[in-house]
């Protein structure tokens, strides 16, 4: 099964990757306007670096939501009565008090505390 920070690691190097783009294609600009005199090169340049920050910021900024979405909790519920039982420590249904299984609860309450 994928983890969840895994595919958030994944999401941040994308945007890693995007950012050192974006960072080459600001420096040719920078480059091109202090030596050169092309000025649509500094344009091509400049909105480059801009095409390739923008959405490699959005992946360090919407990382943690894009990740949750796409890999999502696995619902667990009482078998007795449908309580959501996500967020439980004990293994006991808060609900109608039902004795819970290990492996019903466990799995879910080991995921919610790695989350940050
Ligand atoms: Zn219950």
């Amino acid at each position: 099964m994928k983890k969840r920070h895994h595919v958030r690691r994944r999401l941040r190097f994308g945007g890693l990757v995007l950012l050192v783009i974006a960072a080459v294609n600001f420096l040719w600009g920078a480059g091109e306007a202090l030596l050169g005199d092309d000025v649509d090169g500094v344009w091509i340049a400049a909105t480059a670096a801009a095409a390739f920050a923008v959405p490699g910021m959005l992946l360090f900024l919407i990382d943690a939501p894009l990740s949750r979405r796409m890999v999502p909790m696995p619902e667990v519920q009482c078998p007795r009565c449908n309580y959501d039982l996500a967020m439980l420590k004990e293994p006991v249904c808060p609900e109608c008090g039902l004795v819970l299984p290990d492996g019903l609860v466990t799995p879910s309450a080991k995921a919610s505390t790695n989350q940050p």
